[in-house]
């Protein structure tokens, strides 16, 4: 009994230990709003003059706002009203790179792993078109509903659907695909349960890179470090497509890259490490476009 206690405590030490030394690493706390984008642009100004906290541009993406972590209560009442998204820096990255740095606009988006809505809502803002917005957790998708009649994202349609079933038929006028699959969120996972999420994203990529014939963007994130759920899930996909796709690098100003990782080029990857970049969650995305125009929109 008495080592087995005195194992506990060395551990709880050793775990305190690691947050200590965690904490007394020099950084600002900070969090990240989105401006929800439905104003003219000067009466955005001017209603980010009336912010009661001090709050600066994000370099890397376009309408995201800076603020310290304690004055994020003093946002709240704005957030509430659905004239901010309090949405980590990462997570904005995937919509960004997807519709804001696309040479045209989508002519329509699916959001395949859409629940609660934080990057439909940011790429319907971004385009001002139709976003289906898939889930097939109910709840959550409710939720989802939720947060998009409050900042006014009128262009977002909720589905409760498995993107594995659907029929890419239905989703004719898609040209671009966001999917942002359940990882394992930077926690610690067994093997077997890596194993089943990363057999998920993979099937999930496939489907988006091979069964939408107009689709001609597709942005694949997660919140998790792992190569299992990241690099590896993008090298077998593209092989899956046969050529139809390559990576393109998107968000250049971000510093952080992608991993080493056989055949796919790193440097197009983005990356996010939440110690080192100082935001609050990891972050992968990468941007696939496909290799030849599809036929059908050449004259576009
Ligand atoms: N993109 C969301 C956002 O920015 O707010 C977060 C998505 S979350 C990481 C993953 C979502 O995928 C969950 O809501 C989960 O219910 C959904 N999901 C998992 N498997 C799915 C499937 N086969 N089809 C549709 N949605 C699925």
């Amino acid at each position: 009994g008495g080592a087995l206690l005195r194992s506990l405590r060395d551990n709880l030490a050793s775990v305190r230990a690691a947050y200590a030394a965690r904490a007394v690493v020099p950084r600002r706390r900070r969090r990240f709003a989105r401006v929800v984008l439905s104003l003219e642009e000067e009466e955005e100004e001017e209603e980010e003059k009336k912010l009661p906290v001090e709050t600066s541009e994000d370099p890397h993406v376009p309408g995201l706002l800076e603020f310290e972590a304690a004055d994020a209560k003093r946002l709240l009442p704005f957030v509430e009203a659905g004239r901010l998204v309090l949405q980590d820096k990462g997570s904005c990255f995937p919509a960004q790179a997807l519709v804001g740095e696309a040479p045209r606009p989508p002519k329509a988006v699916l959001d395949a792993c859409a629940a609660p809505g934080n990057k439909a809502t940011h790429a319907a803002s971004l385009f001002g078109g139709t976003v289906y917005a898939l889930d097939r957790d109910p709840e959550r998708l409710r939720v989802l509903e939720e947060r998009a009649s409050l900042v006014g994202a009128a262009t977002v349609e909720p589905i409760l659907a498995d993107f594995l079933g659907v029929d890419p038929r239905e989703f004719n006028d898609v040209t671009a695909i966001l999917l942002d699959p359940s990882c394992s969120g930077g926690h610690r996972v067994s093997p077997d349960r890596l194993a089943r999420l990363a057999k998920f994203q993979l099937m999930a990529l496939t489907k988006a890179l091979t069964e939408f014939p107009n689709v001609d963007r597709v942005a694949y994130s997660t919140c998790s470090s792992n190569d299992a759920e990241n690099e590896a899930v993008v090298a077998q996909a593209l092989q899956n497509a046969n050529g139809a796709f390559t990576i393109a690098p998107c968000l250049r100003s971000w510093p952080r890259r992608g991993h080493p990782h056989a055949q796919i080029d790193a440097e197009a990857l983005v990356r996010v490490d939440p110690i080192e970049d100082n935001l609050a969650t990891p972050f992968f995305l990468a941007l696939f476009v496909r290799a030849a125009p599809v036929p059908s929109r050449n004259n576009d």
